[in-house]
């Protein structure tokens, strides 16, 4: 294949229940488990993609987990429930200490409004989402993880994203 050398490390990040848990399944396949490698393909180019699942927590043991996580992803998925504006609100958070972790880096970083199938319990419209997103200087996608729906389209973004920043260095 076209790159070599070790994995690209994506992290889910995001509040409780916002469907990292679904994300992660999705992209593991049969395999479901905390963090899982995979080659995949996009752009008809294979890319080795360590998927790290972290659930947030204001918890302070957990803490450790997150800091661990803030310093040792390439690239971040940052969700929140488009049913549960708490969960937009701490996606603005976790973007603000992310940017604390790595001030000067262009981490990619994607945020992603999931849960979009509950059009009824919607509470953070797609504007709001995408404004949100131009505010943080990184991209934005809705999806549904329960129709798996732009989950891979998620998924291929980031690697695209990182492919950039490889190929600018
Ligand atoms: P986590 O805490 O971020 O890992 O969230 P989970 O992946 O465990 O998801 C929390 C709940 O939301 C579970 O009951 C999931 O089945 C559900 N869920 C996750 N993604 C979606 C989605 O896109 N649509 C719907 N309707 N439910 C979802």
């Amino acid at each position: 294949t076209a790159e070599t050398g070790s994995p690209y490390r994506v992290v889910l990040l995001g509040a409780n229940g916002v469907g990292k848990t679904a994300f992660a399944s999705i992209f593991a396949g049969a395999a479901d488990n905390e963090m899982c490698e995979k080659v995949i393909e996009v752009d008809g180019e294979s890319a080795a993609v360590t998927l790290l699942d972290t659930w947030d927590t204001e918890v302070k043991e957990e803490h450790i987990r997150l800091d661990r996580c803030m310093h040792t992803g390439d690239a971040y998925l940052l969700l929140y429930s488009i049913t549960d504006r708490a969960s937009f609100l701490r996606a603005s958070e976790l973007r603000i200490i992310l940017r604390h972790f790595r001030p000067a880096q262009h981490t990619p970083i994607i945020l992603v409004g999931n849960k979009c199938d509950l059009v009824r319990r919607r509470e953070v419209s797609v504007s709001e989402g995408r404004a949100c997103a131009a505010v943080f200087d990184c991209k934005f996608i809705e999806t549904s993880a329960a129709m798996q729906h732009n989950v891979w389209e998620a998924f291929h973004g980031i690697v695209r994203q990182l492919r950039l920043r490889r190929d600018s260095k």
